[in-house]
């Protein structure tokens, strides 16, 4: 296995403030990760720590197995993608021609979200979250990325959409070797499509393990990490 991604020991924050400290993290390609934990837990700097937005203070970030202290649009040349809430369309634009914008075959995206074909000359705009959400997640993989970031990309969504983005990104691992970083809100969603997941608190790594072995003992993850406001910044 090569490893697509690795943390080690990395901290981070806005300024001098320390929101990440001292992660370590591993995604292997064709892997797919999951980093769960209550608001504020630092799910999302680590994430974008990853992407190359925020610089790691401490310890070493390596992509594709070299060290890494580039930005995030060298990341993306290497093999890096993206995904947000955001959805990251372009609203005026038709289906078609946001697919044509990515650097993958609409063919590609298409295969995995066959429901976006009735919808390829109308207005992004006027398609609903979940059907922008399937045009943002299915332009990433189009381009068959090395490892693909994902960032609480079922926000707002209905439960039915967000499986099919989760089993997406599960199919994207399987079968195009992609290592998937997600960031979930939702921790049981998240556990059910991953091979491997880190409980973070209070910017830290307090429980690591298989999906299945943390979604066992899902009870007491909740109790003791998940419920409620982990302020990470001090
Ligand atoms: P959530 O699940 O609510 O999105 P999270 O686990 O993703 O939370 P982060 O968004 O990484 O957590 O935020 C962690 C901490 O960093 C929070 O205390 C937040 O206020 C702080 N923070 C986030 N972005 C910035 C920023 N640009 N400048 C300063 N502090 C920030």
């Amino acid at each position: 296995m090569s490893t697509v991604l690795e943390f080690d020991s990395v901290s981070a924050g806005y300024g001098p403030i320390t929101v990440v400290r001292d992660v370590s993290l591993r995604v292997e390609r064709g892997q797919v990760v999951a980093l769960i934990g209550p608001n504020g837990a630092g799910k999302t700097t680590t994430l974008y720590t990853a992407a190359g937005l925020v610089p790691a203070t401490t310890g070493s970030v390596s992509l594709f197995d070299r060290p890494t202290t580039a930005p995030l649009a060298r990341r993306v040349r290497d093999g890096l993608a993206i995904v947000t809430d955001d959805r990251s369309v372009f609203h005026s634009l038709t289906v078609r021609d946001n697919l044509r914008l990515g650097r993958g075959k609409v063919a590609d995206v298409l295969a995995a979200f066959p429901e976006l074909e009735s919808h390829l000359d109308r207005r992004t705009g006027l398609l609903s979250g979940g059907q922008q959400q399937m045009l943002g997640v299915g332009r990433a993989l189009a381009m068959k990325p090395q490892l693909l970031l994902a960032d609480e990309i079922s926000l707002g969504l209905a439960p039915i959409i967000v499986r099919r983005l989760m089993q997406s990104l599960r199919t994207a691992a399987e079968t195009q070797g992609t290592g998937v970083l997600l960031v979930e809100q939702s921790a049981r969603l998240a556990l059910e499509v991953a091979d491997y997941a880190y409980v973070l608190s209070h910017g830290r790594v307090v429980a690591e393990g298989t999906g299945t072995a943390l979604l066992a003992d899902i009870g007491t993850l909740e109790s003791a990490y998940l419920g409620g406001l982990a302020a990470a910044a001090s």
